[in-house]
């Protein structure tokens, strides 16, 4: 169907253009146009446009109703490259901003956009080679529980060691993973990394606490969810007790019966699920009844002006006083300070994660903090 949808693009591409002008197939969903001879710039836009409405129009391919949208750049020669492969880099970063700029749109190349937009081509070159060439790592960071300062569980956390630009946070790229699509295998990646950790750790006679993997909305909603988690749980034989997976409150608010049925599933297979960084979304307090989540994750912004914003201090009192009702989990995120601690344990709060207590670690030093 997706070969036949892309005939029927080409067809209607060429009825947008004139018999001197071209249209190329670049590979995938990517076309490439030609439009020899214009007259003014403005003239390309009138063509975008033009291919913008000819390509909404729905499809009827083997009895289904179809519906695409477009994403458009524009290069003019001479002015934004005289060479060709200038006008398809500047042409693919005006792409990438009608996509930004909420699709089904085209953009003209500007200057500007350069500077920005070629630093995050770039970047997401090298994420899509990151996997092959083994450069994204995880560090662990725990989570304890006081009094007893016992280590409860921890977070498997992500970082792209690139070449040139040395160690990356996940704060800088998972956003273009998720653009792209890449998070989908980076996910996976990631689920299968710490599989083995686990197993390593296991083998060598630790105790292991259970380890949460975050996930982003893409890889939430991936239909394959599932079946790759009880199928890498599988093959290193790892019992789901040992892992968690960390969501945040906007993933909840879409597609509400769809959500409670994987995370059902989650849940009778053994998989914790936590709500992260809560208290920063759309939180709504009939959601966290209808979902078996375990662990609420206070926001690390809520936990940093304890001392100075009375209401986030209030917040904090309130999440810690419902999830006690709702019989949950509180981590605190983020504790850096003696004084936020104090705040938190006045507050009841038993289990935290933060500078204080220890910097998420590489496997080989977490190794050292593990008892056996
Ligand atoms: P998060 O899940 O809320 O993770 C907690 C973040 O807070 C981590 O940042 C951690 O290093 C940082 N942190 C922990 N304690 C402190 C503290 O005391 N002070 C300060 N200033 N920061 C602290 P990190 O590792 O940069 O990760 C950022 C976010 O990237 C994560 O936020 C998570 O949403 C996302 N992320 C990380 N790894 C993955 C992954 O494997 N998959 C996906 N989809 N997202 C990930
Ligand atoms: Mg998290
Ligand atoms: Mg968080």
């Amino acid at each position: 169907m997706g070969d036949l949808l892309l005939k029927e693009v080409a067809v209607r591409l060429l009825a947008c253009v004139r018999s001197e002008d071209t249209v190329s197939r670049q590979g995938g969903d990517e076309f490439v146009i030609v439009l020899d001879n214009i007259s003014s710039s403005a003239d390309a836009g009138t063509v975008a446009q033009k291919i913008l409405n000819a390509l909404m129009q729905p499809y009827f391919i083997q009895g289904e109703e179809l519906h695409i949208g477009a994403s458009i750049g524009i290069t003019i020669f001479p002015g934004d490259g005289d060479k060709v492969d200038a006008l398809l880099r500047n042409s693919d970063i005006a792409m990438y901003h009608a996509k930004e700029s909420g699709r089904n749109n085209y953009q003209f190349f500007a200057a500007e956009m350069n500077q920005q937009a070629a630093e995050r081509y770039a970047l997401g070159v090298d994420l899509r080679h990151a996997l092959e060439r083994n450069e994204l790592r995880l560090h662990y960071q725990p989570v304890f529980n006081m009094p007893t300062g016992k280590v409860t569980s921890m977070e498997a956390l992500l970082r792209w060691q690139h070449p040139e630009l040395g160690l990356i946070s996940p704060v800088k790229f998972i956003t273009l993973a998720e653009e792209t699509g890449l998070i989908v295998p980076i996910g996976e990646w990631v689920l299968r990394t710490v599989c083995l950790q686990i197993k390593t750790w296991l083998e060598q006679g630790y105790e292991v606490p259970r380890i949460a993997i975050n996930l982003s909305v893409r890889q939430f909603r991936h239909k394959e969810l599932l079946s790759d988690i009880s199928r890498i749980l599988g093959e290193n034989e790892i019992n789901p007790c040992y892992l968690a997976l960390e969501i945040t409150e906007s993933m909840l608010a879409q597609n509400v019966d769809e959500t409670a049925k994987i995370l059902g599933q989650l849940n009778t297979m053994g998989v914790e699920i936590a709500l992260d960084d809560f208290g920063t979304g759309y939180s709504s307090l009939s959601y966290l009844k209808r979902f078996p989540i375990t662990t609420l994750k206070i926001d690390r912004s809520f936990v940093r002006d304890i001392a100075t914003d009375p209401n986030d201090a209030a917040i904090i009192a309130a999440i810690i006083a419902m999830a006690g009702s709702l019989n949950m989990r509180v981590v605190a995120e983020g504790i850096e300070t003696e004084e936020q601690l104090d705040f938190l344990e006045k507050q009841g709060c038993r289990h935290y994660q933060g500078f204080y207590f220890s910097k998420p670690l590489p496997a080989s030093e977490m190794t050292s903090r593990l008892q056996h």
